[in-house]
């Protein structure tokens, strides 16, 4: 576990802080703010306390050649100074105010490129560091790392929406209550070998729907039709479905699928168990891998959950991903520990209404399946250990 900025000492104290800031914005207007909103709690904690803050963001992706107006964070800075009611100071040369936001990290090529004279400047006149930015946790910035070494011997601790994910991605998962069912779907088989491969003999069944479960298809000679295939994974994925054989893990592919010609709503379906024929392709699980998907996560104790089983952008390509998504819902109103990640499943279970009932959803996308492959982030690893 690591040091949480609520167990140290602030007052009279300026903690640098790296927030995640990168809100969507068009025409210089906020359009979603939450990013803002989540990270007041860990804002105010140190403000309450009678501490001082200068916070470190990026937005977009500026060319890195200074200051350019579409990119500038003063937006951010005046909604955090109305979420907060006091003045914040958008500002890379204030060093006094109580409340700073320096302007857009990614202003400096040196931001991306980890130079350390760039990082010591950001250090400058500061006493504590503090992450709290998980959705860039996994990257090697200035910020996130440099930063750090920059301010070796004095306090380095997470922010409460990092020491949150970790308590979820990391030790929740380490200490895993069993059944353990992992639920994996989406578009992007690559970026979910590495979870497998991590996950094998520590997971009870990992459940593959959406596109991803097409490449393992293949891999098992089963044909697909015209469904979405990374053809240059079906090796990977043979070897993968080897090394599953020889854990103690199950791994279960839909046995149907609701198949269509066309991606669009009241285009003409067809249930297909078996071969898919040529020119149809999979959009959805079927009733049947509906239901056994359904059952097993019934018993499940811990549930993780990345990437929706079917286009589910779609109606109604979206009813796999609803059922799964409602008996995640069910299994934890029964008191099962239940994780979800990616910004597309995140998507789904708020157009469902169905945040409330999940106990964690991640924040960071690539961050969070970092973390479940059991990767290391220099971001955190550099941190206090909690005492
Ligand atoms: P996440 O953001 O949750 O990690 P991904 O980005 O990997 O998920 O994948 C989400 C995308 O996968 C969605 O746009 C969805 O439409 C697509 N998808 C899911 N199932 C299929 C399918 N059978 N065929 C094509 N696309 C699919
Ligand atoms: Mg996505």
């Amino acid at each position: 576990m690591k040091q949480s900025i609520e167990e140290i000492e602030v007052a009279g104290k300026r903690v640098l802080m790296r927030v995640d800031f990168n809100v969507p914005m068009v025409d210089g207007v906020i359009t979603d703010d939450r990013r803002i909103q989540m990270a007041l709690p860990t804002i105010k904690s140190v403000i309450d306390r009678g501490g001082m803050v200068t916070l470190l963001s990026h937005l977009g992706r500026p060319s890195g050649n200074g200051f350019e107006e579409k990119f500038s964070l003063v937006p951010v800075a005046n909604r955090l100074s109305e979420l907060l009611g006091s003045e914040v100071s958008c500002s890379d040369d204030d060093q006094s105010s109580p409340l700073i936001l320096r302007e857009n990290l990614r202003f400096n090529s040196g931001e991306l490129s980890g130079d350390k004279t760039f990082a010591s400047e950001l250090s400058t006149g500061a006493d504590i560091y503090c992450n709290d930015a998980f959705g860039t946790a996994h990257r090697d910035h200035a910020s996130l790392v440099a930063v750090q070494h920059a301010m070796e011997g004095k306090p380095r601790v997470a922010g409460l929406l990092l020491s949150k994910e970790l308590e979820y991605l990391d030790h929740t998962i380490t200490n895993a209550k069993h059944p353990f069912v992992v639920v994996l779907g989406g578009a992007k088989v690559s970026d979910k070998m590495g979870v497998i491969e991590h996950l094998l003999g520590k997971v009870d069944t990992i459940l593959i729907g959406g596109a991803m479960a097409y490449t393992f298809l293949v891999a098992s000679n089963e044909q697909v039709g015209s469904s979405v295939v990374e053809h240059d994974r079906i090796e990977d994925a043979r070897s993968l479905l080897v090394a599953v054989e020889e854990s103690t893990t199950t791994l279960i592919l839909p046995q149907d699928h609701v198949c269509a010609q066309h991606i669009e709503k009241g285009t003409p379906v067809q249930i297909v168990k078996g071969p898919i024929p040529n020119d149809w392709f999979g959009v959805d699980i079927g009733p049947e891998a509906m239901s056994t998907f359904t059952d097993t996560l019934k018993s499940a104790q811990t549930i993780v959950w990345n990437g929706p089983m079917g286009v589910y952008e779609t109606p109604p390509f979206d009813i796999g991903t609803r059922q799964i998504a409602q008996a995640i819902a069910e299994a934890t109103e029964s008191g099962a520990v239940s994780i979800v990640g990616g910004g597309d499943s995140a998507a789904a279970i708020s157009a469902f209404e169905l945040n409330s009932k999940m106990t964690h959803i991640s924040t960071g996308g690539g961050a969070s399946l970092q973390m479940l492959e059991g990767r290391a982030f220099s971001s955190v690893t550099l941190l206090d250990d909690a005492v």
